[in-house]
Order: C-alpha cells, then sequence, then structure tokens
C-alpha cells in the first residue's frame, strides 16, 4: 500500500507499507472478468516518477495514498467469466501489488492493460516484464529513431547500460549493427565486466570516471542513449559529433536528487545536433514499434543472442526492496519480484 510521497529515495516501510488480508479465491466476486494469481511484478525506475503530488502531471498515473501499488506483471488466470481467458492461461498485465488480483479482462490502455502470453521454451514467465516486456519494448522502440543514422555511424554511447534497458540494447545492436563501437557506463566494477562481456567496446565506471573524459578519448559520438541526464548529458553533450542523435530515454540521475545541471544546452545548435524522446507504448509510432517487436525479437531471445539478465526477489514483501534497487543500483539485471511458482 503506498501511503507517503517521498521526498528524496523511496524508503521501504516508510512510504509504502505492507499489508495483509485474507481473500477466499473460490468466491471472490469476479463481475464478468478473471482471478489471476500473480508469479511475478517489475520494478522500474519510472515508479518513483508516480510517487508524486496527484495534481503534478506526468505520463504515468500517480500512485494514490492509500491504495495498493501497481505495475507492469504477469500471472496465471485461476478463475474465468470471459470467455477469452480460461484458468491455466498466462497473462502480461498492468495489475495491483497482490497475490491475487481480479482483473476485467481485456484492455489495451497502457497502465491497466491485460493480455494472454504464452509460455515459451526455457524462459520463466517473468521474461515478459523484462526482455519480452517493458523493457526490452523501450529500448527497441527507442532505437528505431536511431536505426538508419546507425548505418552510417562509428560510435554509441549508452548510459545506465548495465540496467535492463541498456543490456538489451547492447546485445540487440551488436547483433544488427556490428560496427557501431559502444561505449557503456554503469555503477560497479561487476557491471563494467557485464558490460564488456556482452560487447560493450568500452565501458567505465561513471562513478570513478571523468566521463567528459572517457568521451572524448574514444568519441566523438554520434549518437548518445541517455538514459542519466543531469552531469551525464553535459558531458555527452560536449563530446557528440556534428549532426549526432540523442535518444532520450531517461533521467535516473534527477529522480531522487539533483545530480548536476546540463549547462551546455548550446552545443545542440552548435553540432546541429537531434534529440528525440519517446515514452514506450505512447503513440502511433509505438503502436507500429510493437508489432515489430513481437515478430523481431523473441526469434533472438530464443537464439540466445539478447539474453535473460533477472535480479531477483522473492516473496510479495520484498517488493518494496526491489523498488528501492532500481535507484541504489542494488539491482544486477533486471530487478523482478518472483510472486508464486509458476
Ligand atoms: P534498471 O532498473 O534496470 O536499473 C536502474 C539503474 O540505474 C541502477 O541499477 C543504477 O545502476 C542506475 N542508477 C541509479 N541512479 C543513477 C544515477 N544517479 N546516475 C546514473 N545511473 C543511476 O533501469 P532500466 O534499464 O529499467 O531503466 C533505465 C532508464 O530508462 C531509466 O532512466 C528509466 O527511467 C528509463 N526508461 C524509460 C522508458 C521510456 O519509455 N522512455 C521506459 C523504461 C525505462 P548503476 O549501478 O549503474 O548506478
Amino acid at each position: 500500500i503506498y501511503v507517503k510521497h517521498p521526498t528524496g529515495y523511496y524508503e521501504p516501510g516508510v512510504h509504502t507499507k505492507y499489508v495483509e488480508e485474507q481473500l477466499d479465491t473460490d468466491t471472490v466476486p469476479l463481475n464478468g472478468g478473471i482471478l489471476v494469481k500473480i508469479l511475478a511484478i517489475s520494478s522500474d525506475p519510472y515508479m518513483r516518477h508516480r510517487m508524486r503530488d496527484e495534481n503534478i502531471p506526468l505520463f504515468a498515473p500517480p500512485l494514490k495514498i492509500g491504495e495498493p501499488l501497481d505495475n507492469f506483471s504477469v500471472g496465471k488466470v485461476i478463475r474465468s467469466e470471459d470467455p477469452a481467458y480460461a484458468p491455466g492461461d498466462y497473462v502480461s498485465g498492468y495489475f495491483t501489488f497482490e497475490n491475487y488480483v481480479v482483473h476485467p479482462g481485456n484492455i489495451t490502455h497502457v497502465f491497466k492493460f491485460c493480455t494472454k502470453i504464452p509460455k515459451l521454451p526455457g524462459l520463466p514467465m517473468s521474461a515478459f516484464v523484462g526482455i519480452l516486456g517493458m523493457p526490452g519494448k523501450t529500448a527497441y522502440q527507442g532505437w528505431l529513431f536511431a536505426k538508419e543514422k546507425a548505418k552510417t555511424s562509428k560510435t554509441l554511447y549508452i548510459s545506465v547500460a548495465a540496467g535492463a534497458v541498456g543490456t538489451f540494447l547492447i546485445e540487440y545492436v551488436k547483433t544488427i549493427h556490428p560496427h557501431l563501437k559502444i561505449i557503456a557506463s554503469a555503477g560497479t566494477p561487476a557491471k563494467i565486466d557485464l558490460l564488456k562481456s556482452i560487447g560493450a567496446d568500452v565501458a567505465f565506471n561513471y562513478k570513478e570516471t571523468d566521463i567528459a573524459k572517457v568521451l572524448a578519448e574514444h568519441g566523438p559520438i554520434d549518437i548518445y542513449w541517455d538514459n542519466a541526464s543531469g552531469s551525464t548529458l553535459d558531458a555527452a553533450l560536449c563530446n557528440m559529433s556534428t549532426f549526432g542523435l540523442i535518444v532520450s530515454c531517461g533521467a535516473i540521475s534527477s529522480y531522487n536528487e539533483d545530480q548536476g545541471a546540463v549547462k551546455h544546452f548550446e552545443k545542440v545548435f552548435e553540432r546541429s545536433l537531434s534529440i528525440h524522446g519517446f515514452i514506450v507504448g505512447i503513440g502511433d509510432e509505438a503502436k507500429r514499434a510493437l508489432v515489430e517487436f513481437e515478430k523481431e525479437i523473441p526469434p533472438l531471445v530464443l537464439a540466445g543472442k539478447i539474453k535473460l539478465r533477472e535480479h531477483r526477489f522473492y516473496g510479495l514483501k520484498s517488493a518494496e526492496q526491489a523498488l528501492r534497487s532500481v535507484h541504489t543500483g542494488e539491482n544486477f539485471g533486471k530487478a523482478v519480484v518472483i510472486v508464486d511458482e509458476e
């Protein structure tokens, strides 16, 4: 249950609380919908955005004080009054943080949806909140803006590269544009090793290194995938090549605290840069991208070209720790709460 808006970092037990209530899964009214046993819940950085005053407009709906949190999840249908679903079906949806959820069934809205998903060989269902879910779709949709430019580019810099979006992007880009030199940054030595092992040509720890210096040495940067904003974006702006492209995906350095201003915005006109921002799943472009994603990505995942890397938190109660981990950097791979057995 969401109980208080944070200022600064979200704290388990302070801004959310865990409560237990009994639900009779045999008799709970479904009102024409379905009863879903939740298997896995995603923990994503943007959840911090949702912890805010309801009157401040943003792309995602704010969490409401006194109500359960919700996010991208996967589950199994236990009972159904909707002819489109049968018990035993696996579903992906935007569900509340509970063990069992009653859902109205077929909704397509990005922050309310529910849709059937297949069981794929060798993959846990939690893959549908990671490489086959929102973070994978984010990397795929955003890269469509860079795909054409990538053909004639030499260098790509990715910040927050060891996260769910960044690791997908590195492996995907290495598959379709092997000529690109990938420069990647993350915050621990283990994450730097991971980045090198999955195809980053240059990997560095942004906490211990002068970002601008590394980019000057290995750049100029033709494409910058910005997951960080703040001082990281500033360092990138100063090292972009003329006609460079910045894909603005996220701004995690500003979600909890102010980590540096963008001081060199003038580089945008000085170097004729383009900036393309986007939100996954929003807009017609996104809808087209998702159709392509379904065709192109599952075969790459099944062939092991894009690998599942999860940081698993076990039990519904661990959702609080999972939510915090993506801001402290504790997660090594996609942060996911494993709620129940498949
Ligand atoms: P993950 O949840 O996998 O990982 C988050 C990582 O961010 C942490 O592990 C930590 O790693 C890093 N981090 C935390 N604070 C900072 C900081 N101040 N500066 C730099 N890195 C920091 O992340 P995702 O891959 O899911 O998300 C990456 C970005 O993409 C986020 O900005 C997110 O908001 C954005 N996003 C945007 C979407 C869109 O539609 N535009 C959709 C999904 C994600 P480390 O140890 O390296 O510091």
